[in-house]
């Protein structure tokens, strides 16, 4: 497991860190990620998406603050260590709907009625200390952001991944998708 081989970097944070709870919820945050990525992939959507729902919160692994800093109230913008650290393998394609799904969720809570009431109660701690709902301004600009639409899928796919008792394939199941997305 080298530099050399991303895939099997992953395979090892989601067997370490990935056994840690998923900050508040019910779940682990590997059968998070594991149950995101199967999502993704039943509703038929792209290899980028699949990727991107499941590797969306390895920004909690990777980060100097962790997923534990921000349920303490900092936030640790692992949307943004997320895509930072997947750039070094995958393209904008995987990378910019993970940097981007956190604030998919101040987008959804800003635009969409019934969103907010819906999210489980650790997400809507987490969206006050991570900005809170958008302005309109802010709005208007999320939407003409480049994979702003990726984005609010794999908000959705993470934002229904919590459930304790859902059966997912392991990580193995998605190295052939991974491996079709790593950059030259
Ligand atoms: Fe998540």
């Amino acid at each position: 497991m080298t530099r050399a081989d991303p895939v099997g970097v992953i395979a090892g944070l989601f067997a370490s860190d990935g056994l840690q709870d998923y900050l508040g919820e019910a779940v682990t945050q590997q059968a998070h990620l594991l149950q995101s990525g199967m999502l993704a992939e039943r509703a038929g959507t792209p290899d980028a998406l699949v990727a991107a729902a499941l590797l969306h919160d390895v920004g909690h692994f990777t980060g100097v603050i962790s997923g534990q800093g921000l349920m303490r109230g900092t936030d640790n913008r692992h949307g943004e260590v997320g895509a930072r650290w997947l750039g070094q393998w995958f393209g904008p394609e995987v990378t910019e709907p993970v940097r981007l799904h956190v604030a998919a969720k101040r987008y959804l809570v800003a635009v969409e009625a019934g969103y907010a009431a819906a999210l489980s109660p650790a997400s809507v701690y987490t969206l006050s200390v991570q900005g809170g709902p958008m302005s309109r301004a802010e709005v208007a600009e999320f939407e003409v952001t480049p994979y702003a639409g990726d984005a609010v899928r794999v908000r959705r796919f993470d934002d229904a991944a919590k459930d304790p008792v859902a059966t997912t394939p392991g990580f193995d199941h998605f190295r052939p998708c991974l491996g079709r997305l790593l950059r030259e």
